[in-house]
């Protein structure tokens, strides 16, 4: 089955790729023809993973899915959530996000975060939602350098690396978008 992953995020694909198998053919943004940046304008992260799946499914009408994911700090009334990306500003700068998030966190003893992903998907013309959480913690600084995004300042539950200093395999052992994209992989295999 041809499936459309509306992102242009290169790491995303990779990840979900591994975790689908060969029955399904993977298609990010650029191999269907579309070279937009899509809108993600909502309130929720329900809302941002419709709002670019609804777009995709609408105007190339194929099967597709697209997420959204927040990081949820406790401490800090569960933000950044759906901010996560612009959480220091319109630029986008995962070095300036993790900077303010440390920063506004210093002194804290309370670390706890988690990271939430919402798939939202549009097979044969039915909407539905798959959802994933990993709890953990933030650390007090940056460690490794795999990954992305805030990777290097979160350590997953009952470990004591960050998410950057491990494998693509072990990060999709237990990440929120592996949970969620599980959850999909198994609907899809059930209902195809
Ligand atoms: P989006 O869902 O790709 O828009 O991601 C929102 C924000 O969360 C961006 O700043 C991403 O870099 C970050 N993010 C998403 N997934 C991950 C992840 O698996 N690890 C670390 N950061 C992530």
């Amino acid at each position: 089955m041809k499936l459309c992953f509306a992102t242009n995020n290169p790491n995303k694909i990779k990840e979900v790729s591994q975790l689908l198998g060969e029955k399904f053919e993977l298609l990010g943004l650029k191999d269907i023809g579309c070279h937009e940046e899509l809108r993600e304008d909502q309130s929720t992260l329900e809302g941002n993973a419709q709002q670019k799946a609804e777009y995709i499914f609408d105007n190339y009408n194929i099967n597709c899915f697209a997420d959204d994911t927040g990081l949820e700090v406790e401490a800090l009334n569960s933000e950044p959530g759906v901010f996560s990306a612009r959480y220091a500003g319109p630029q986008r700068s995962d070095q300036d996000n993790m900077s303010l998030l440390l920063s506004r966190l210093e002194g804290s003893p309370n670390r706890r975060a988690r990271f939430r992903t919402v798939i939202c998907a549009f097979i044969n013309n039915q909407k539905h939602f798959f959802e994933g959480i990993a709890e953990g913690e933030i650390a007090r600084r940056h460690n490794g350098d795999k990954g992305f995004g805030y990777d290097p300042i979160f350590i997953p539950k009952g470990y004591s690396q960050t998410f950057a200093q491990m494998s693509l395999e072990e990060k999709n052992n237990i990440s929120h978008r592996s949970i969620a994209v599980k959850k999909l992989v198994e609907f899809l295999k059930t209902n195809s």
